[in-house]
Formats: structure tokens, C-alpha cells, sequence
């Protein structure tokens, strides 16, 4: 098994890059990432660790964009890099930026709250979120501790997702500068969950995946535990048509989202071996041809 789509505390997961190691090699995983939102930090953190040999390691980010309004994707995009250089500092000076971005949002999120009358403090997201970049999740679970709501899912459903009273926009790049970001960076870049904005519907699939190809698109993350078999099929299908990269992964955030295991995912939606090796290769290649058309 292998799994490509691992949060840390550099977001909003909760155990370290060095948790994540460590667990990796018990479960056995052949090959993982760590995809911090809009953070590189905890891609950083392994770089100073020894992994062993027998397992494959791939740089890894996802990124939150903003989509073209006519695709009909509601909040953000989210854009995976892999294979990015971790010290690039072009995308390092935008990390920065969308940092702030995100801790603005989250002291906005928190006065919206206030003023509906459920209060939470900002010390306490800011002591959840530790080290990590402040995301939604953070909030929702200083809302669980404060009883506000029983569960995250609750917070999100009453509070914060999209379209709820106290959710708040932020500054987000747009998808085709992610997308030229990740490249720069050496990075092959990845639609992640598809099923999550466009469902089992083939047509929209390929006919976003097919614009976001024209700004520089090589994969799509096929293998999600949300994904059914028939989105799936779809991804495969979409991506045999466009000739893209297949990935996938479990979205592990630890015990913020307790219902999904590291390296986990069951029948159609298991990742196969292969891909990481495909993956690494297509990073290779990509980055190659980068460096030829740059002379
Ligand atoms: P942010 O990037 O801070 O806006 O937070 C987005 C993250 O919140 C997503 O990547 C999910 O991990 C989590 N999330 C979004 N919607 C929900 C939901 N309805 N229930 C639980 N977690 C959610
Ligand atoms: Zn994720």
C-alpha cells in the first residue's frame, strides 16, 4: 500500500512528520507524502530524518486555489504538488503569504462567532493549532472542546463550511497560479479529490481537468476513501482520455478525522504500488524538460 495524501501538525493533522514516519514503516507502506495545506514545513522537518530504504518518501503539498466561477466549485480547489522543491523561494515567499491569510481568516471566523453568540477564544485555536498553519479544522475542534457542537462534522455543518454563518473567504491564489507555482518548483502538480467537487459526473470531470491540463495539470488524485467506484472508474477514464498521472491517497489528518487510517483505503479505492514509481518518474521527466526549455 502506499499513501500519497498525508496531513501533519505543519497543518492540520496531529502527529509530527516523525509520527508519520514511524507509523508509515509499521503499517508497512511502501511509499507515502506529506501534503500539508498551503505549508511546506513539515515536508522540511523529514528532511533532516534518516528513512529507511525500504520506503519511498515524495515531497508533497496541496494547495488551495481559486477556481474560474463557471466551473461551479464551492470554496476552494485544492491542487496537490508533488516532488516540489522544499526551499524554492518563490513558493516559499507565497506560503508566507497565504499564512497570513489564513491566521486573518481565523480571527475573522472567531468575531463571526462571537457575534452569534458562541464564543471560543483565539489563544485556544492558536494552542490547537500549535505550529500549524490556522485552518478551519482548528476552530472546529476549539468549538468541540468548548461545547459548543458534539463533533467536528457538527461544527463544519452549523458553522463554518461553505455557505454556513460564520464561514469567511480569504485570499487564495487562483488555480492556474498553484498550478505555475508547483512547476516552478520542480513539482508535478495533481487535482486532488475530484469526487469531492464534481461526484460520479464524467463530463464535468474531464472538462475541468481538461482546462486545468492547459495550465500545466499532469495528474488526478483517483484513489479517495470519499470516492465511490463509479467516480473512480471516472478518474481512470478521464485520465486515460487526457493521458494524466493516476495518484491517490487516504487525506489522513490523525485524530482530527479519527474515521480515516493511514495507508487505509479499501477495495476500488486502494492505491495501487505502481504509482509512485510513475509519479517519481513523471517528476524526473518534468523537471528535465523544465530545465532544457529554460536555455
Ligand atoms: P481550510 O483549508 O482551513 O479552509 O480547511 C479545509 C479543511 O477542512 C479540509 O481540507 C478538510 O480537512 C476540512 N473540512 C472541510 N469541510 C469539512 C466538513 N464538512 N467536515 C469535516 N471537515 C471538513
Ligand atoms: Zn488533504
Amino acid at each position: 500500500m502506499i499513501d500519497l495524501h498525508i496531513h501533519s501538525t505543519a497543518s492540520d493533522g496531529t502527529l509530527t512528520p516523525a509520527q508519520i514516519l514511524a507509523q508509515a514503516i509499521t503499517i508497512g507502506l511502501r511509499a507515502f507524502s506529506i501534503t500539508d495545506h498551503d505549508t511546506l514545513s513539515g515536508v522540511q522537518a523529514l528532511e533532516s530524518v534518516q528513512i529507511p530504504a525500504q520506503i519511498g518518501f515524495i515531497s508533497g503539498i496541496e494547495l488551495s486555489t481559486s477556481a474560474p466561477k463557471a466551473w461551479g466549485v464551492a470554496g476552494s480547489l485544492h491542487i496537490l504538488g508533488y516532488g516540489v522543491d522544499s526551499r524554492n523561494p518563490e513558493l516559499l515567499r507565497t506560503l508566507a503569504i497565504l499564512r497570513e491569510s489564513r491566521d486573518q481568516r481565523a480571527l475573522k471566523i472567531i468575531t463571526r462567532l462571537k457575534q452569534l453568540g458562541v464564543v471560543i477564544s483565539s489563544r485556544q485555536v492558536a494552542e490547537i493549532a500549535g505550529e500549524g498553519v490556522a485552518g478551519r479544522p482548528h476552530i472546529a475542534l476549539a468549538l468541540v472542546q468548548a461545547g459548543h457542537v458534539a463533533d467536528i462534522s457538527e461544527a463544519f455543518e452549523k458553522y463554518l463550511a461553505h455557505g454556513r454563518p460564520a464561514y469567511v473567504q480569504r485570499y487564495r491564489i487562483d488555480a492556474a497560479e498553484g498550478i505555475g507555482l508547483i512547476r516552478a518548483a520542480g513539482g508535478v502538480a495533481v487535482l486532488a479529490h475530484p469526487g469531492v467537487y464534481f461526484g460520479d459526473d464524467a463530463d464535468r470531470m474531464a472538462h475541468v481537468t481538461g482546462a486545468l491540463q492547459k495550465m500545466g495539470l499532469a495528474g488526478i488524485e483517483a484513489y479517495y476513501p470519499e470516492h465511490t467506484a463509479v467516480t473512480v472508474s471516472a478518474c481512470r477514464q478521464v485520465a486515460r482520455q487526457k493521458g494524466l498521472l493516476l495518484t491517490g491517497g487516504t487525506d489522513f489528518h490523525g485524530a482530527i478525522r479519527p474515521a480515516i487510517k493511514m495507508g487505509v483505503a479499501e477495495g476500488a479505492m486502494r492505491v495501487p504500488d505502481a504509482l509512485f514509481d510513475r509519479l517519481r518518474a513523471a517528476v524526473t521527466t518534468l523537471s528535465k524538460a523544465s530545465s532544457v526549455s529554460a536555455f
